[in-house]
């Protein structure tokens, strides 16, 4: 099977090598000049994409996203499959996801979780968007690049789940700090806390799995020092984008609005960016009532 992979950075640079080490011919492209293991690097986009049996993104945003679609679609064959992994804005994956249609091919959104760790090691998770006949023919390749890939039905369904479920992270995020924050405050220990909260009705993910106290619960970013894993900077996108969607279909998330606007000083002007998004803790606990 031939693959054209373009955008070969944090992500789409594991991702593709995944695929040469599985045997697979991948032509890949980036402006930014970036290599990885075994792909044969072209010139452009287009070049990437000819003839190749399902061409696979992996950018940056929607804007960008559409200009590198409107370039492949023209060059690449009928039938074949137009697989975008980026994590893109839900109008614009369904707007490319027309285009391809109407050129032919089998267009997919597929946003992933799992992050550079899980591109490296093969185990990302996909939320895969478009008909059931596209979800087969990229089956064999979400199989190389991840654990698990679920088919959340027409275009840009992939997308809405991937910003769906990081609106959730990030408000139970901020909310699992503010409390240990608040804990912190009444001289509560924050184990106390944990072996409470994570065994009660407080239980979550970002508790339980991803716990943004040091030193307690399990190996997590903010026992390094609150390196990334997952950057508030991404989480800010994510957020941002299901505002935008929330907006275009006229839907009432306040949560996921005061999240966005959290995670968006904490980046742009707390120097948060660049910090695991469960450096939302340290924020807080470093705050009083009245800032
Ligand atoms: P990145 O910035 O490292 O990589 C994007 C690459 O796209 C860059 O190498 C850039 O040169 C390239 N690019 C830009 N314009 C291009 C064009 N016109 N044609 C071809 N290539 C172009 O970003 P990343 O961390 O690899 O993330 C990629 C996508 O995956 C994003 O949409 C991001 O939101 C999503 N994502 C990232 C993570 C993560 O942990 N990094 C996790 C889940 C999802």
């Amino acid at each position: 099977m031939n693959i054209g992979f373009i955008g070969l950075g944090n992500m789409g640079a594991p991702m593709a090598e995944n695929l040469t080490a599985a045997g697979l011919n991948v032509t890949g492209y980036d402006p930014a000049g970036v290599t990885a293991k075994d792909v044969a690097i072209v010139s452009s986009a287009a070049q990437a994409a000819k003839n190749a049996d399902i061409v696979i993104t992996m950018l940056p945003n929607g804007d960008i996203l559409r200009a590198v679609a409107d370039e492949i679609i023209p060059s690449m064959a009928v039938g074949a499959t137009f697989l975008d992994c980026s994590t893109v804005d839900v109008e614009s994956a369904r707007q490319v996801a027309e285009k391809a249609t109407a050129a032919g091919l089998l267009p997919l959104d597929a946003p992933v979780s799992g992050g550079v760790g899980g591109a490296s090691a093969g185990t990302l998770t996909f939320m895969v968007g478009g008909s059931e006949a596209g979800f087969a023919t990229a089956k064999s390749v979400f199989d190389i690049m991840g654990q698990k890939a679920v088919h959340c039905g027409t275009s840009g369904n992939g997308q809405a789940a991937k910003i769906c479920n990081n609106m959730i992270l990030g408000a139970t995020m901020i909310a699992t700090c503010e409390a240990f924050a608040l804990a912190d405050k009444l001289g509560l220990e924050r184990q106390a806390m944990f072996d409470v909260a994570s065994t009660s009705s407080g239980y979550s993910w970002s508790l339980n799995a991803y716990c943004p106290a040091p030193g307690v619960g399990p190996q997590s970013p903010s026992d390094n020092d609150y390196k990334p894993g997952f950057s508030a900077d991404l989480m800010l996108k994510d957020l941002r984008l299901s505002q935008q969607a929330a907006t275009a279909v006229d839907a009432d998330t306040p949560m996921g609005a005061a999240a966005t606007k959290l995670y968006g000083e904490f980046v742009e002007q707390e120097n948060g960016s660049g910090q695991d998004f469960s450096a939302m803790l340290p924020r807080f606990a470093g705050r009083n009532r009245s800032q």
